[in-house]
């Protein structure tokens, strides 16, 4: 009798990506930022699915969505009804929710077959793989956990990047709604944050960026730690022989760091 293949056979390291998403207009704007994400998305391989960490979806416990049609999520207000129209038809893939749970341990993540595609994921995804082709499914943020077990989960995660599975997080390693302006400049100190941060990567300096909470200015740049977060599982998963590669270097709205990087 034949053995059945595994739904996720060994393959080359898919790519980790962080991405800064902003506002959710760039889904629907032409700009430098929706444009780079476009590039990106054009100069990556196929990959056999996604796993995406966003910003915007906070549990009790981690998650992972295993419906196998997830619906579009407008989750904010006050955007323009085109906007609210954007659907992502992309596929759910249960089967990826449950080689999340096998690699990590069943009782670290459960099963979830409420949720979707938030607009973290489906903003930027839009971008990526505008055909929506590419199955996709979502981990969530635990509020209960630390930053450190945010980070150790993260590298629980490693081995699908040779399962086919590209990893994403998408948040804003700036990010200060209250303080942010509908203006295309930066505050000094967003700007300085986003470069401390930017050289830590560079020069491997997780652990500081793990405890961002010692980090001068880390109060005005990370007031709450939603879209900081998904950095911390994508700094996880990079591999001794890879350097970052970066796209989007900008701080807009005052105090949004839209900073993208890519491992492998
Ligand atoms: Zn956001």
């Amino acid at each position: 009798m034949l053995e059945q293949p595994p739904a996720f056979p060994t393959t080359v390291r898919q790519p980790a990506l962080f991405i800064g998403h902003g506002s959710p207009l760039n889904a629907i704007e032409d700009n430098p930022f929706s444009r780079a994400w476009t590039e990106l998305g054009a100069s990556l391989a196929r990959p056999q699915a996604v796993l995406c960490i966003s910003a915007h979806w906070q549990t009790q416990g981690s998650l992972v969505t295993a419906m196998s049609a997830p619906r579009t999520i407008h989750d904010f207000y006050g955007f323009p009804a085109e906007l609210h129209a954007v659907q992502y038809p992309a596929s759910g893939c249960p089967e990826l929710a449950e080689l999340v749970r096998a690699t990590v341990g069943a009782d670290a993540v459960e099963p979830d077959t409420r949720w979707g595609f938030d607009h973290g994921a489906w903003s930027v995804l839009s971008r990526l793989f505008p055909t929506a082709d590419v199955p996709v499914v979502q981990l969530s943020l635990d509020v209960f956990k630390t930053p450190a077990e945010h980070y150790a989960l993260g590298k629980a995660l490693a081995p699908l990047r040779r399962k086919g599975v590209l990893v994403l997080g998408s948040g804003n390693l700036v990010h200060n709604l209250p303080l942010a302006c509908w203006e295309e400049r930066a505050f000094a100190w967003a700007e300085r944050f986003d470069a401390l941060v930017r050289n830590s990567i560079t020069t491997r300096d997780h652990t500081s960026l793990v405890h961002y909470d010692n980090l001068p200015e880390a109060r005005l740049a990370i007031p709450t730690n939603e879209h900081y977060l998904p950095l911390l599982y994508i700094l996880a998963l990079r591999e001794a022989d890879e350097d970052p590669a970066w796209f989007c270097e900008q701080v807009t709205m005052c105090s949004i760091s839209m900073r993208g990087l890519r491992f492998g």
